[in-house]
């Protein structure tokens, strides 16, 4: 039936956007068009390995031609849509407008700045590939500027001297994490093993303990949502990796050359890097559809838009209807990419709808080789069995066995020769 299948546009193939669409090729009466400004998906939870030079960007990225390969009812467009014409049934897009009859949007999150002065400016962001090879270039950067400054080279630079030399080096390596969360912590962690490998083997002339790495957290703990064992945890791994820990440590400024706290501490540093929040991403508030907290889409618990049947939101945009809030996190994006799926089949099939449920899996966070905390229901573990535990969930998630293959083997050579194999930079200092 080629000409009477109904079309399908999916915008976005993040997580929620990639399952729906592979849960929609399994059912012959669609034809699906996977729209993304990228033309790859990319593991997000394991992004701040590349920023931290522990991982290669391919490792943890698929190109998405290569998952529909052997289905011609899937075409996937890469390009950027701007404009949802919803009364109409069309995508505006930086290409070709995309005409539907069946829409499913999930163009995830994007970071918010709580109005922060200068955060949005001055601040390194952890949301995307480019996000994560930037900021990777950017730290490494500062190190060879804070090598060219050392006293290893007096007579280069002879005019700097004195005071602002050395606190020219000590903001070019001190590194401020903003977002005491997860991802915050999780990177604090990979950049303290970074630097007390590579990076003081790499430049003799550091000074051991000379490389600072700040974390601060608005909040008086770690880890929002996660036990407080699990969060006191984490925060002891931290110190003992000599990451300072701040909490109750609003910023209320970001400068050029550092951040200001709420009590009025200025902390000089040339990376700032902001993990505090997430918000829907712009376009959401383009539709003109209701939304609810952090910008997400209001949808009915079938994940369709009130009065617009035809259109479903899944994944970091959606905010069912129900008591609990689905969290911002790949699993219920998952979940709900493919639940969107299976209620447009019951939509066309004239069967009924079934409500989205949320299956909480458990939440974990690493901090290192060997050390990670995990909740898997009301069950929490900490140390190695919860690294191993870690690794092995990250590892059935990664989508493809190359990327399996190349992300166990860069663990493997990290944890057994301690050493961090992608130290490239690409422009920078402060991008040349
Ligand atoms: C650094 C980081 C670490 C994380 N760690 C974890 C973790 O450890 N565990 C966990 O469960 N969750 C984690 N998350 C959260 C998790 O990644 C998100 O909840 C999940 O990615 C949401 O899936 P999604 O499909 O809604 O959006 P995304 O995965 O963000 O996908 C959205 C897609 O839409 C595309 N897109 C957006 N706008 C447009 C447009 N206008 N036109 C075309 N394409 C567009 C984007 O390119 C992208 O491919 C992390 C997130 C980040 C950023």
């Amino acid at each position: 039936m080629p000409n009477n299948r109904y079309k399908v546009a999916v915008i976005g193939a993040g997580f929620a956007g990639l399952s729906a669409a592979k849960e929609l090729s399994k059912y012959d009466e669609f034809e699906i068009c996977l729209i993304d400004r990228n033309n790859y998906h990319t593991f997000l939870p394991l992004l701040y390995q590349v920023a931290a030079a522990e991982l290669e960007s391919e490792d943890i990225t698929s190109p998405l031609r290569g998952h529909f390969r052997k289905n011609r009812r899937v075409a996937v467009m890469h390009c950027r849509v701007a404009e949802i014409d919803h009364a109409n049934k069309t995508l505006h897009t930086d290409g070709p407008d995309i005409r539907y009859d069946y829409l499913i949007m999930s163009m995830g999150s994007t970071t918010e700045f709580f109005g922060t002065p200068g955060a949005e400016k001055f601040a390194f962001t952890l949301k995307s590939l480019e996000d994560a090879v930037r900021l990777r270039s950017h730290i490494l950067s500062c190190f060879e500027q804070a090598s060219l400054y050392s006293d290893a080279h007096p007579t280069i630079y002879p005019n700097v001297s004195g005071q602002d030399k050395t606190d020219r080096q000590s903001a070019l390596k001190h590194i401020i994490i903003i977002g005491g969360g997860p991802n915050g912590a999780e990177f604090a962690g990979a950049l303290s093993e970074l630097v007390r490998t590579s990076i003081y083997r790499d430049f003799p002339e550091f000074d051991r303990n000379s490389v600072q790495i700040t974390l601060l957290e608005a909040a008086p703990n770690l880890l929002a949502g996660f036990p407080p064992l699990l969060a006191g945890y984490v925060r002891e791994r931290l110190e003992k990796m000599d990451v300072t820990v701040k909490l109750n440590a609003a910023v209320t400024e970001i400068r050029k050359d550092g951040a200001v706290l709420k009590d009025g501490t200025f902390l000089p540093s040339e990376t700032v890097v902001w993990t505090a929040g997430v918000r829907a991403t712009d376009l959401a508030a383009e539709t003109g559809f209701a939304a609810g907290k952090s910008g997400r889409i209001h949808v009915l618990p079938t994940l369709q838009i009130a009065n617009r049947a035809e259109i479903f939101v899944a994944g970091d945009l959606s905010l069912p209807e129900g008591e609990t809030v689905p969290p911002m996190v790949a699993p219920n994006a998952i979940q709900q990419g493919i639940h969107a799926a299976r209620n447009l089949v019951r939509l066309v099939r004239k069967q009924e709808l079934q409500p989205f449920v949320y299956h909480d899996k458990g939440s974990m966070a690493v901090v290192g080789r060997g050390a990670a905390a995990v909740r898997i229901g009301t069950r929490t573990l900490t140390g190695t069995i919860a690294w191993l535990v870690w690794l092995a969930v990250h590892l059935t998630y990664l989508v493809g066995f190359h990327n399996r293959l190349m992300v166990m083997f860069n663990w493997a050579w990290d944890y057994f020769v301690a050493e961090r194999s992608v130290r490239l930079i690409f422009r920078s200092w402060k991008e040349r």
